[in-house]
């Protein structure tokens, strides 16, 4: 088939490696200048792949979206032509001394939705000793034992790098699309099929507006993050603290870089990291990782994560035209199986990701 995708973030670049490898003709539309500017919130995400720490706010969809993924990813990231960090190490919750309310509600709702084998595994001080020697502090510990991590810089890379033949049109923003038909400023351009994978560039009018269809009434939660390049300080996997005012992640990636993250604010503000969240988010991650106190700034991102009405991803099908929107915070976390369901949707109901 011949394909148009509009939006060339993490969806349009995992369907993009999909649909190219298996021998579709495929051609992507994108405002960003080059194949590697940061433009999409693909490249600003940590890469938590967390489908129980997400039960926070997810429903069993996405955590069933997330348990598939995490098996497309193990399927998808050696047939990648260059390498990308991908570890299932499991991740930790850790709480303070004083903030074990807090903590303990938001385990128990994490063991109230989790089913029986990936139930939260209470750890004593020394099982966090000897798992994680650098985090000093806290005085509860939980295992999530089958989450992972993947580099998202290297995995946006890696996706459009690795798909074959594929027709990339930079700073060619997408003005609108139809069933079959992409139109920009200056061409249209007809095709079997078409994507629309714009994340929160789908919206072309006002937020709410009546005439809008549900994956177009997107909005933009802001998200700030930090990488702190910090040599000889040693994470073997994912932390988040729970704490009873904000949530802190700590991830660790090659080469000795520590991304911190990252508020959730509900805005479309793009502008540079606020010292409230430089402050609240560093003084965090030092609070278990002293460690990094040495550590160098060496890169803060900005970027908004496409959410609909009621925080759940969407996909949306009539003949010729497939939309998909919504992956908000968990975009890495669910967006192989979302995107193995879209294509489902338009190919066949047994279509396998894992056949790409
Ligand atoms: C700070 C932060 C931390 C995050 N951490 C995690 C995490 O740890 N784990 C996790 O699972 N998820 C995380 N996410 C969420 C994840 O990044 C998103 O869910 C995911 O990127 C959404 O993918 P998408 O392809 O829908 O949108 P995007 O990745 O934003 O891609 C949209 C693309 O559409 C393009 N576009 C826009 N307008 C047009 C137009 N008119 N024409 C053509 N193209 C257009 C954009 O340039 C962009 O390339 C995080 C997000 C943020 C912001």
């Amino acid at each position: 088939m011949n394909i148009g995708i509009a939006g060339a973030g993490l969806s349009g670049r995992l369907l993009a490696f999909a649909l190219a490898s298996q021998g579709h003709q495929v051609s992507v539309f994108d405002p960003a200048p080059s194949m590697y500017s940061p433009v999409a919130a693909g490249w600003t995400a940590a890469g938590m792949l967390s489908p129980v720490a997400e039960l926070e706010s997810g429903d069993d969809n996405v955590f069933q979206l997330g348990v598939r993924s995490l098996a497309l990813w193990a399927h998808i990231v050696p047939r990648l032509q260059q390498e990308v960090e991908l570890h299932f190490n499991g991740s930790l919750l850790v709480a303070h001394r004083g903030d074990e309310g807090a903590a303990e509600r938001l385990v128990s709702l994490l063991k109230a939705k989790a089913p029986q084998q990936e139930q939260p595994q209470s750890l004593s001080r020394s099982d966090l000793n000897s798992m994680e020697p650098a985090i000093q502090g806290p005085s509860h510990t939980w295992l999530l034992a089958n989450e992972g991590q993947i580099h998202t810089v290297q995995a946006m890379r890696a996706l459009a790098e690795s798909a074959p033949n594929v027709q990339w049109h930079w700073s060619q923003p997408v003005t609108s699309l139809t069933p079959h038909t992409i139109h920009t400023s200056t061409s249209s351009h007809t095709f079997d099929w078409v994507f629309d994978t714009r994340g929160v560039g789908a919206r072309d009018k006002a937020i709410h507006d009546a005439s809008l269809l549900a994956c177009q009434n997107v909005r933009g939660v802001r998200g700030e993050i930090f990488w702190v390049k910090a040599p000889g300080v040693k994470l073997n996997r994912p932390v988040r603290l729970l704490h009873p005012r904000y949530r802190v992640y700590i991830v660790p990636r090659a080469p000795d870089i520590i991304v911190v993250g990252a508020s959730e604010i509900e805005s479309e503000d793009r502008s540079a990291v606020s010292v409230r969240t430089t402050v609240e988010l560093l003084a965090a991650a030092h609070s278990i990782l002293p460690e990094m106190a040495e550590g160098r700034i060496i890169h803060t991102d900005v970027n908004l994560r496409p959410a609909l009405v009621d925080n759940f991803p969407r996909i949306e099908t009539e003949d010729g035209l497939t939309r998909i929107n919504g992956l908000f915070r968990h975009g890495w976390l669910i967006a192989p199986a979302v995107i193995e369901n879209a294509l489902k949707s338009v190919f066949s109901s047994d279509y396998s990701l894992s056949q790409a």
